[in-house]
């Protein structure tokens, strides 16, 4: 019996190597032992450099959401005001999380169509006019492909009182990220993006200024986020509650591996691959849907052909070709795709994926010269 093809090409989860499932498929160890308090050692050490932080490293076991709800529930207090940067449906999850840990707090927001980039100057106004607990920000906006700009927002936020919370849940392992120098107070990610593992962890890292509000009792709702449980037991390799240390032995072994490949060429990989799939995707009738100035290279997000339904493309992508690729569950359904660049991808993927890609199109009737997809993809990759 042959197996039916299946490439999961979604921004996340992303597809996994032989080589980490195999990490997973080892012997379960004792959370509270000597091997796995080594093995969660170099956990932290491998990752403070994907992070850009000198921080510890606190893994939950949970999806993304988790470790996004655990900032907030660490730091708001009852009467605070947060300011929200919302650009895509990212900022609203947040906006979600504030409002259900707390139904009075006070929520502003800097929203702008979906597809821009939040204007500074708009931010340092607001952050002149009010004092905010904190101020919240998404590193790669995975629903729109636009990036933040982190090292901005970290400049007009430092000088405030405020804290700055970002996700990087898709970001982290496929871009730069320095969250010292930026002034990234809490800063989240998860392991099933760039960080190339299954789903299941939440990763966090808090810096000093940070610490100081977890640490004041100010009304927060925590008990298994509670970010001063995991520091006390950090020093031991230690996590509060029982780990899924199968997963953290995938961890190891995708860390391992982006060490082994160079974080540098990590993050290169990552621009030229995302560069390759939006050369290839216009040649063929695509336009990137962006505009902001900075834009992801761990997804790329496509608007699709005048008169193609995204939806159709994103379905017969699956069942004619097995490739998995993203539409949109929200406003822009149908209007777009969304394919991962991030993780263990190769420019053979990229290839492939624009294959697919053109045959799709042709199916669904779109006049177009085929083959430009693939001779642009090949162009961009040499
Ligand atoms: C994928 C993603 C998440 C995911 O959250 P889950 O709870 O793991 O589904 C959150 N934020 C961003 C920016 C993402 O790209």
């Amino acid at each position: 019996m042959t197996q039916k093809p299946y490439r999961l090409r979604l921004p996340g989860p992303t597809a996994v190597s032989q080589r980490v499932l195999d990490a997973s498929a080892r012997l379960v160890l004792n959370h509270r032992g000597p091997e796995f308090a080594q093995q969660l050692g170099e956990v932290n050490d491998m990752m403070r450099p994907v992070l850009g932080t000198k921080n510890d490293i606190l893994v939950f076991a949970c999806s993304g959401t988790g470790v996004m709800e655990a900032a907030l529930a660490n730091v708001l207090g009852k009467n605070d005001r947060i300011l929200v940067l919302c650009n895509g449906q990212w900022g609203d999850r947040f906006i979600g999380i504030a409002t259900s840990l707390n139904p009075n707090i006070d929520i502003d927001r800097i929203e702008v169509p979906w597809g821009e980039a939040i204007p500074i100057d708009a931010l340092k106004a607001r952050l002149d006019e009010n004092q905010y607990a904190a101020v919240i920000a998404i590193h790669n906006e995975s629903s729109t492909g636009v990036v933040g700009d982190l090292k901005a927002i970290g400049e007009a936020v430092k000088s405030t009182s405020a804290l700055l919370i970002v996700d990087s849940i898709s970001g982290a392992g496929g871009m730069e990220l320095r969250q010292d120098e930026w002034g990234v107070d809490i800063l989240v990610t998860g392991s099933q993006k760039a960080l190339m593992c299954p789903p299941g962890l939440g990763i966090a890292s808090v810096s000093d200024k940070a610490w100081k509000k977890v640490d004041e009792e100010r009304g927060q709702i925590r008990f298994y986020w509670d970010f001063r449980k995991a520091r006390e037991w950090a020093p031991k390799g230690q996590t509060a509650f029982t780990t899924p240390v199968t997963l953290i032995a995938s961890l190891h072994e995708a860390l391992t591996m982006i060490h082994e490949e160079g974080l540098d060429n990590v993050i290169a990989r990552h621009a030229k691959l995302a560069a390759a799939l939006r050369a290839g995707g216009t040649a063929i009738g695509f336009k990137v849907f962006p505009t902001a100035p900075m834009i992801s290279d761990t997804v790329s997000v496509l608007t699709v052909p005048e008169g193609i339904d995204g939806v159709a493309i994103v379905k017969k992508m699956h069942t004619e070709h097995g490739s998995v690729i993203a539409g949109s569950r929200n406003a822009l359904r149908g209007k777009i795709i969304r394919i991962g660049t991030m993780g263990t991808v190769t420019g053979d993927d990229i290839v492939t994926d624009i294959q697919h890609l053109e045959a799709t199109l042709s199916d669904l009737g779109l006049d177009f010269e085929s083959g430009a997809g693939v001779a642009a993809v090949e162009q961009a990759l040499n």
